[in-house]
């Protein structure tokens, strides 16, 4: 390899800003993109090697369209180890907010949104309509403001996990929610969470300090060092993130890399998700619009990131459009929310396409297909749908990485595990017609088995799924 290791001025410790802004753009600055240097990275990515900073700079330098083609074309490639699609679903839980983050639609300065928190019964009927429509996996979201204290994010957690409905129960509970203190981290670690999400919004200090004027999260180093306290409360699953559009997005994908370096360094286990939201309109948004990312911007730097971290679950979120996760999703994103209504109390009162209520949402989103529309495209497109949580519920987490690292692990445990899922949503909530696709889909992904005795395993488990029990896996 002829790159060295990074030897970066700021040296990771725990709970310390590890962000050089000179640095991140030192290293945009001083590599340049050859074609043989662009291979080379492109190699060692696919020989699941995570990128250093300054071999994911000469990727972001690359501006020759064929080059670009062949970093898209290296992501594509590194999708063939990725088996499946988790799908996940946000729910927003309550959006009163103290801060102003002047891209949101729910800052405390925007008088014309609607202001409402969910009740208990509010959130057992959201739950009941999502579990009913199959849904298995939750990210719950919430404002930042002091009624959403760790105490109320972890009693809405367990109300979650007691809803049941049916054949339907959630089966893991992500947060994404504003950083607390690790006494709080513990909380909630207790009601037990699966990932932490926490989205840096912009790595660039200056940039941070313009778009977030007041509340608690104009705190740039009490956010950058929020999962850091998540870590030394025991929450080894969090998730990292960028908006991109705030500022110049080659900086923001060095800060991502910069972060999981971070996390690498000290707790010794990558980020176990990387989302990549990028701005959408919002009621009263308030933003130069200098640094908004294109679409072939945009699919280019989620290649990138693709090639950077190969062990790591990208987030591709509704906020884009199905044009666009379909490109993205073939560079092997491990996440994607199906059925998202990002309303306020929205599920329950959901209509097939309803009008987006822009004074009850944060922002608005771009891809309206419902749970079954998206499981039905993915089914056609030869993804597993997966709402697998079995890694969570026997202890294997902060090591996302396994899955790839471990010789034979995908094959294993995740794709058998998203296979029987997918069964059980066929079983209990698909229409005829997405039925008999996926199962063609399934026996196809059996007869791919080579090993006869685990194959055999695994249909005498679809048998009982189909027999009437659930949630079973290896
Ligand atoms: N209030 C908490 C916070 O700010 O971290 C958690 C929830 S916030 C509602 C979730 C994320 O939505 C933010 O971190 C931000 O990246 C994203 N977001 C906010 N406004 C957006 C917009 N106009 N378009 C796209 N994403 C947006
Ligand atoms: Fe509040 Fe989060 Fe929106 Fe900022 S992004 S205004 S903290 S809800």
């Amino acid at each position: 390899m002829i790159f060295r290791p990074e030897k970066l001025k700021i040296k990771d410790q725990r709970m310390v800003s590890f962000i050089d802004s000179d640095e991140l753009w030192g290293y945009i600055h001083t590599t340049p993109a050859t074609k043989e240097k662009v291979r080379e990275v492109i190699a060692k990515s696919l020989d699941k090697n995570r990128l250093t900073l300054a071999e994911t700079a000469i990727l972001i330098n690359a501006t020759d369209p064929d080059l670009i083609e062949e970093i898209k074309q290296g992501a594509r490639m590194l999708k063939e180890k990725v088996y499946g699609q988790r799908i996940a679903l946000p729910i927003y839980i309550g959006n009163l907010c103290t801060n102003n983050c002047s891209y949101c639609g729910f800052k405390a300065t925007n008088n014309k949104v609607k202001r409402v928190t969910l009740n208990r019964e509010d959130l057992i009927s959201q739950v009941r309509a999502l579990e009913d429509t199959g849904q298995k996996r939750l990210i719950l979201v919430y404002g930042e403001h002091p009624k959403y204290d760790a105490n109320f994010i972890a009693e809405s957690v367990r109300t979650v996990y007691s809803v049941k409905s049916g054949p339907g129960e959630i089966r893991r509970v992500n947060i994404n929610a504003a950083p607390m203190d690790i006494d709080g981290f513990r909380i909630i670690k207790d009601a037990k969470i699966g990932t932490y999400q926490i989205f840096q919004e912009t790595y660039h200090r200056e940039t941070y300090a313009r778009v977030h004027q007041g509340g608690q999260k104009r705190d740039y180093d009490w956010r950058l060092t929020g999962l850091d306290r998540a870590q030394e409360a025991g929450i080894d699953d969090v998730g990292i993130g960028a908006l991109f559009g705030l500022y110049d997005w080659r900086f923001e994908l060095l800060g991502l890399v910069r972060h999981t370096n971070h996390f690498e360094a000290v707790y010794n286990v990558g980020p176990h998700t990387i989302s990549f939201p990028r701005i959408q309109y919002a009621s009263e948004l308030n933003l130069d619009k200098s640094n908004m990312v294109s679409d072939s911007e945009f699919t280019r730097l989620v290649a990138i990131l693709r090639l950077a971290v190969p062990y790591t679950g990208l987030i591709l979120t509704a906020r884009e459009t199905a044009a666009i996760r379909d490109e993205i999703m073939q560079f092997g994103v491990s996440q994607i929310d199906g059925g998202t209504n990002i309303e306020m109390g929205g599920y329950s009162k959901r209509k097939e396409h309803e009008e987006q209520d822009i004074d009850l949402e944060q922002f608005q989103i771009n891809d309206n297909r419902t749970l079954n529309e998206i499981m039905d495209d993915l089914i056609e497109q030869k993804y597993i749908p997966s709402f697998c949580t079995a890694c969570y519920r026997l202890g294997r987490t902060g090591e996302h990485f396994m899955e790839f690292s471990v010789p034979g692990f995908i094959k294993r445990y995740c794709q058998p595990n998203a296979l029987m899922t997918m069964v059980e949503y066929l079983e209990d909530y698909a229409p005829p017609e997405t039925k008999a696709k996926g199962y063609l889909l399934m026996q196809e992904k059996l007869d791919e088995i080579e090993d006869e005795s685990f194959k055999i395993k695994l249909t005498e488990k679809i048998n009982q799924i189909k027999d009437g029990q659930r949630d079973l896996y290896f």
